[in-house]
This record gives C-alpha cells, sequence and structure tokens, in this order.
C-alpha cells in the first residue's frame, strides 16, 4: 500500500491521505484550513484521479474540499455515515457564504456541491462493502455524532481514526481499539492531557453558569456549531433558566433528530426542547432583553451571531464569556482570553445577513468588560488516551497524523510499535 499525505499530518487543519493499492486510487478525507481573516488553504491535488473517496466527519479541515474533489473526479464516490452526508452539505454552504461575504476566493461552486452530494454512498457503524479494492468496515470514532474509523481489510488490515474521543460524552459514546496491522491515528493532543477529568469541568461549567446569572448576568457560550452546540445544550438542559441557541448550530441541531444511532437522542431532544432558537430579529432582540443562556456559534469568535451578543453586553461586568473550545492563536477568541479585546462588525456591516452574521467584514475593535473563562470539553482523545487506545489495537505500524507535535507521542511508542511521522507529499509504504 502506497501512502502520500496531501495535508494535514504534521499539523492540525486540511487534512488528505491518498493511498494507491492494488490499481485503485483512494483519498480518505479532503478538508480546507481556515486562517483568521484570510482565505482558508485546501491541500495538495490528489497526483492521480481518485476513484474512491472515505470522509470520517463532517469538520471543515476533513471534509471542506470534498466538492471541488467530486468536480474534477467526476467518477468518484464519496464513502461516509448519513449524518456526517447531512451536515457537510450545510458546512459547504456555510464555507460559500463566508467566502463570499469576506471577499475571498470561492473554493468550489454551489454546483459543485451539488454534485459532491449525489456522489455519496452511505453506509452505518457495524456495516461493511467493498470499497476501492478493500472490504471496509465502518466502526464509532466518538468525536461527535455520525464520525466514523475505517478499517480497510485486504493483504493487511488498516484503520484510520480520523478526530478520535474514547471516553463516552453525554452527546456520543467513546471509540473503542480494532486490532490492525497499520494504525493510522490523530495525534491533536500529543504531549498534552485534559487537566481535569470531564464531569469535573462539566460541574464547573455548570456552577459558573449559575452563578451568572444569579448576579444578573447572562451567560455568552461561544460553541463550534457541530457537536459542541449540541453538548453544552445537553449539559445545561436541566437548569430551570431561560435558554436559547443561536447560529448555524440549531440547525445541525435539526440534522441530528433524525440519527438517534448516532448520538444519545432521548437526552438531545429534551435538550432540544428546552432551549428555544433564535430565528428572527426580533427573537435576538428578545436574547438580548431576557435570555439568561445564550448558546451560539462561532467557537471562535471570528463569525456567527456570538459577536453581536458580545457587543450588546460588551460593558456588562456581571455576563460571562464562557469558551468551551480551543482557540487558534490569532483568532478573535484568542484575543478575548489574553487582552479583553475582540473584533466585532461595524455597524456599517450589519444587517448583511439577516438570518447569519457570519465572518466579520468592516470590523471595530472594543473592550469587553465582560468574565472570560475556559472549559476544557474536548471531543479529542488526550495523550494518555490515545496511548491506551493504540496498545488496544496492537499494530506494527502507527502512522501519526492530525497534530503538530507528533513526536511528543511517537518518544512514549518508540519501543513498543514502527512509528511514523510523515510530512506533506512524503510517498511512504505500508
Ligand atoms: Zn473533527
Ligand atoms: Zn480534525
Amino acid at each position: 500500500m502506497k501512502v502520500q499525505f496531501l495535508g494535514g499530518a504534521e499539523e492540525v487543519g486540511k487534512i488528505g491521505a491518498y493511498i494507491e493499492e492494488s490499481g485503485a486510487n483512494i483519498l480518505i478525507e479532503y478538508g480546507l484550513k481556515l486562517r483568521p481573516k484570510e482565505a482558508p488553504v485546501p491541500p495538495e491535488p490528489p497526483p492521480h484521479m481518485v476513484d474512491h473517496v472515505l470522509l470520517t466527519h463532517s469538520h471543515l479541515d476533513h471534509s471542506g474540499m470534498i466538492p471541488w474533489l467530486c468536480r474534477e473526479n467526476r467518477d468518484a464516490k464519496v464513502l461516509s455515515t448519513e449524518s456526517t452526508y447531512e451536515v457537510s452539505q450545510l458546512i459547504w454552504q456555510d464555507t460559500l457564504k463566508i467566502a463570499d461575504m469576506e471577499g475571498h476566493h470561492r473554493p468550489f461552486e454551489p454546483e459543485d456541491i451539488r454534485i459532491a452530494m449525489s456522489s455519496f454512498v452511505l453506509k452505518d457503524f457495524g456495516q461493511s462493502l467493498d470499497w476501492g479494492g478493500f472490504e471496509v468496515k465502518l466502526h464509532r470514532a466518538g468525536h461527535i455524532p455520525g464520525a466514523t474509523m475505517y478499517e480497510l481489510n485486504g493483504n493487511k488490515t488498516s484503520l484510520f481514526t480520523g478526530d478520535l474521543h474514547t471516553i463516552s460524552t453525554r452527546l456520543v459514546r467513546g471509540a473503542i481499539p480494532v486490532k490492525c496491522d497499520n494504525l493510522f491515528i490523530e495525534a491533536t493532543y500529543a504531549g498534552r492531557n485534559h487537566e481535569n477529568t470531564r464531569l469535573k469541568e462539566e460541574y464547573r461549567l455548570i456552577q459558573k453558569v449559575k452563578e451568572v446569572v444569579e448576579r444578573g448576568g447572562k451567560a455568552i457560550i461561544p460553541c463550534f456549531a457541530v457537536g459542541r452546540t449540541q453538548e453544552v445544550m445537553l449539559l445545561l438542559k436541566d437548569l430551570k433558566l431561560n435558554m436559547w441557541v443561536d447560529g448555524m448550530g440549531k440547525h445541525v441541531n435539526r440534522i441530528y433528530l433524525d440519527f438517534p444511532e448516532h448520538l444519545n437522542l432521548k437526552d438531545f431532544k429534551r435538550a432540544f426542547n428546552r432551549f428555544q432558537a433564535v430565528r428572527t430579529s426580533s427573537d435576538r432582540r428578545r436574547v438580548k432583553r431576557d435570555a439568561d443562556i445564550i448558546v451560539t456559534t462561532g467557537g471562535m469568535l471570528d463569525g456567527g451571531p456570538v459577536l453581536e451578543y458580545i457587543d450588546a453586553f460588551q460593558n456588562d461586568p456581571d455576563t460571562a464569556i464562557l469558551m468551551t473550545g480551543y482557540q487558534v492563536p490569532e483568532s478573535n477568541g484568542q484575543m478575548l482570553k489574553d487582552k479583553h479585546e475582540i473584533e466585532v462588525l461595524a455597524d456599517s456591516s450589519r444587517g448583511r445577513s439577516p438570518e447569519e452574521i457570519l465572518g466579520p467584514v468592516e470590523t471595530k475593535r472594543i473592550k469587553v468588560k465582560c468574565e472570560v473563562e475556559q472549559f476544557d470539553l474536548s471531543a479529542h482523545a488526550d495523550h494518555e488516551q490515545l496511548l491506551k487506545f493504540i496498545k488496544g489495537c496492537k499494530p506494527q505500524n502507527v502512522v501519526l497524523m492530525h497534530s503538530d507535535q507528533p513526536q511528543m507521542l511517537a518518544k512514549d511508542l518508540e519501543k513498543d510499535f514502527n512509528v511514523i511521522m510523515p510530512k506533506t507529499g512524503q510517498v511512504f509504504e505500508l
């Protein structure tokens, strides 16, 4: 099996792994890397025409360039779960909307999304099929609803984890090791462990929300639309408070209601009914007046309705901005944490989109007097959890990807496994 990463091996973002085996050309993931204030970056183009694609989940760094790929490779078929298929479509449309609003070059056209949607083959966890000369089986990856690990059975067995979490959260069940010869595993948290247990972080967030509301403030919780929004809603669903959800997350909520096998649906339905969705600008005015809790995109504060809420409450020290996700350096979210400053839409850019306010177009910098606090609800396995998972798979070769410091994990693996830390463009045989 010949393997070449087209991106996303020694970095988090724009992942794509090209595999050649017995005449079949397979691509696993084909993402886009977001950059604050700049156009997103695609991986390198595949070296040959691709006929079979495997998509683990809908996050932009994994799915972002699939429409372009399907236009360039008309015969390519894309395998995923059904919830990944549905949410990816939403993410691609959102990507185009942001490109248009921010005046960047479109990475693909609306027509390409249509081509991509008609290229999918949908399967579920536990199912298998013949795919590019392999017998491919789908396994649950934890991470977010519908996220899949692919087991490829040929002369040898390879497992490609995509993004992975091994603990069960309120939203999804964790991944279980699969015996394999070659293990391609994400290593986002190489060298780092989650500081607190999940339950401790959840409790800390709930207590903070209660404290903020009791002192008369609002809890503004910026969240990534896919996965985190739903998890935070699940976490807060039993509070007897006035709770709202805004941004792309509310569209994702509707999609997830159809997939009982991909998430804890019984609880999520309760959460869904406890939170009111912001639909109109008069809803948004109501939220500013009455809400106790606002769960809203975007997670790194680089766009989304969250900016409007922060703008409205910037001078209220009783209000708190409770961040639950990773903040890329130079993102608005990181600037808020470091300097209590943030860039929001200037008045001249308001009202460009009645439904969603996406990327900042003309911006102004504001000083934020609200309390700012970070919580760790990561959807990725940490160093120790990765080690345990890898040992459970009993592989010969471990390929570390989706990490900017894979050597931190490699040094704990090298005595037991052959560890490969590929560079983008480098070809290797397994
Ligand atoms: Zn992901
Ligand atoms: Zn990822």
